[in-house]
């Protein structure tokens, strides 16, 4: 049987060294010992496990969670449709489809255009913040609240009304909640 050797595409090898094991090494208690007093150190160090729920980290100022749909302080829904947080997503996880307010709609929406479809296929999304920064309208931002898991991907194509913040005059505890006013337990 032939037998192949790889070339090396860098110099970041080293050779392994076999030198024989000593007496000491051979009875392997001192390496036990060893383990077990670093294993005993610990006992004594601070934990670092944080049971969440229960308890929660806080947050870095950069973190980027699940996307929300603003409103304004009237409840008015600020997003106009005008796709630019479409077009500045990379992963393309963003679809919408345009609708004229009516008279009479002006409660429910900021312009005179509004999404009446939206979309966010967070199987895609990787969480880049783009999308945020693009809005002229404050209408979308990342909000610090985890995106959660699902074993169903049609679960994961997030639709107007699932990223809706709740309305302010109607649900204010959960409004100021969704905005970070109040900590999220
Ligand atoms: S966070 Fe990035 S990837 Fe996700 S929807 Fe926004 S722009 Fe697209
Ligand atoms: S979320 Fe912002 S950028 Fe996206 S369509 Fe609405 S107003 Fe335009």
């Amino acid at each position: 049987m032939q037998t192949f050797f790889m070339q090396a595409l860098t110099q970041k090898s080293k050779p392994v060294s076999r030198e024989p094991m000593s007496l000491m090494e051979k009875i392997y208690l001192p390496a036990v010992l060893k383990g077990m007093s670093i294993t005993f150190s610990h006992m004594f160090k601070k934990k670092p496990t944080v049971r969440y729920p229960e308890e929660t980290r806080p947050f870095s100022p950069v973190f980027r969670g699940l996307h929300v749909l603003n409103r304004d302080e009237e409840g008015r829904e600020n997003c106009t449709a005008c796709g630019l947080c479409a077009v500045a997503c990379p992963a393309e996880a963003i679809t919408m489809e345009a609708a004229e307010r009516k008279e009479g709609e002006e409660h429910l929406y900021r312009e005179e255009k509004y999404a009446a479809r939206y979309e966010i296929n967070m199987l895609r999304c990787i969480f880049c913040g783009l999308c945020e920064e693009a809005c002229p309208k404050d209408a979308i931002y990342l909000s610090e609240t985890f995106a959660p898991a699902s074993f169903a991907r049609k679960e994961l194509v997030y639709a107007k009304n699932d990223l809706l913040i709740p309305n302010p005059k109607t649900e204010p505890e959960a409004f100021a909640k969704a905005k970070g006013l109040k900590p999220i337990k």
